[in-house]
């Protein structure tokens, strides 16, 4: 961190400031200029810089080191390879995923899997604890649904992600599903992050509705500090003034994170677009992107589905996206799997 002292501050100011750092588990390193003294506090305590900002004398905090260790580059230089019943996610390769949002009932999701499985996708996804904006609306099957979920995947050799809400549900989770996924509205569910470090499977981490980049790689950081290494991150779209499509998909997120971070990140074209017709046409500018994967919503007959029925693709316009994904990869030098 970089202090940056008014023109004017006298050696009392400076002093002050040093003491302060240095109480604070600092090294302090001066370097007095023609205008400015600029102080090098170094160390690896975390600090709120609004109280350096607050001293007598400081015109500029600069923060230099990322608040994220773990999640970093420097830490871990080479990409995280995430693999999940022979698909991998990231260092080159594009893991799909795809399923319903919510589990309805078993035809449905045996119908979809079916599909699913003929078009060469292993992963499954579909909710069975569903976090609706109204407390009327569908909320989900509970453990029936992961049962359902369950039996569907192993019937047609697929792995399983669902959507844990709650620290009480990760035993029940650890059953029934092999990638654990967060949603969006649980991106800064500390305690749930935090729990979810001491388990031993993947966890899917979706960006908030609101959260800036920075936000989502720290949540990321909670899950490795706790000593689970597998994260994979979700772009899913952001809320903005835009409101034709539900979210703003952020591209951009993907080249960003990939800089800062050795951690696979996919994208929820389905969530971020909410519209069917919208659906293709992004999942191809992802994997353009770079993408490590995609999370895509299928239905078998979308216009009875429970939920997000307007954002899921039917079973054959999921079949010709991945055609044409497998060959957009293709050009990329990259394993669509
Ligand atoms: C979902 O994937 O079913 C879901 C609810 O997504 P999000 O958390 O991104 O809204
Ligand atoms: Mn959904």
């Amino acid at each position: 961190m970089l202090i940056v002292m008014q023109p004017n501050a006298n050696e009392e100011k400076i002093n002050k400031v040093i003491d302060f750092i240095k109480q604070k588990g600092f090294d302090a390193h001066v370097s007095k200029g023609e205008n400015h003294t600029v102080i090098g506090a170094v160390g690896r305590k975390i600090i709120d810089k609004r109280d350096i900002e607050l001293l007598d004398g400081v015109k500029e905090v600069i923060r230099i080191s990322s608040p994220y260790k773990l999640v970093s580059r420097v830490f871990k230089n080479e990409d995280t390879i995430i693999e999940v019943k022979g698909v991998k996610f990231g260092g080159g390769n594009i893991g799909m995923i795809a399923g319903p949002c919510t589990i309805e009932n078993y035809e449905q999701m045996e119908e979809t899997a079916k599909r699913l499985k003929e078009s060469g996708v292993k992963i499954l996804r579909g909710g069975a604890f569903k976090p609706r904006t109204s407390p009327y609306a569908f909320q989900g099957l509970g453990e029936e649904g992961l049962k359902i979920i369950r039996k569907v995947a192993d019937k047609y050799d697929m792995a399983v992600t669902s959507e844990v809400m709650e620290v009480s549900q990760i035993p029940l989770f650890e059953k029934y599903v092999d990638i654990l996924q967060i949603g969006a509205r649980n991106m800064q569910n500390f305690n749930l992050l935090k729990s979810l470090g001491e388990i031993r499977k993947p966890v899917l981490l979706k960006r908030g509705l609101s959260a800036t980049i920075d936000e989502l790689l720290m949540s990321a950081e909670y899950i490795l500090a706790g000593g689970n290494r597998e994260v994979i991150l979700c772009e899913r779209g952001i809320r903005t003034f835009e409101h034709i499509t539900r979210n703003t998909l952020d591209l951009s997120a993907i080249p960003v994170v990939q800089k800062i971070s050795h951690l696979p990140i996919i994208v929820d074209p389905s969530h971020s677009t909410g519209l069917r017709d919208k659906v293709s046409p992004m999942s191809k500018a992802a994997i353009a992107a770079g993408a490590d994967g995609l999370i895509i919503e299928v239905h078998n007959n979308p216009d009875t589905a429970l939920c997000d029925g307007a954002q899921s693709l039917r079973n054959e316009e999921y079949s010709q996206l991945h055609t044409e994904l497998k060959e957009i990869a293709k050009v990329l030098h990259k394993n669509l799997n």
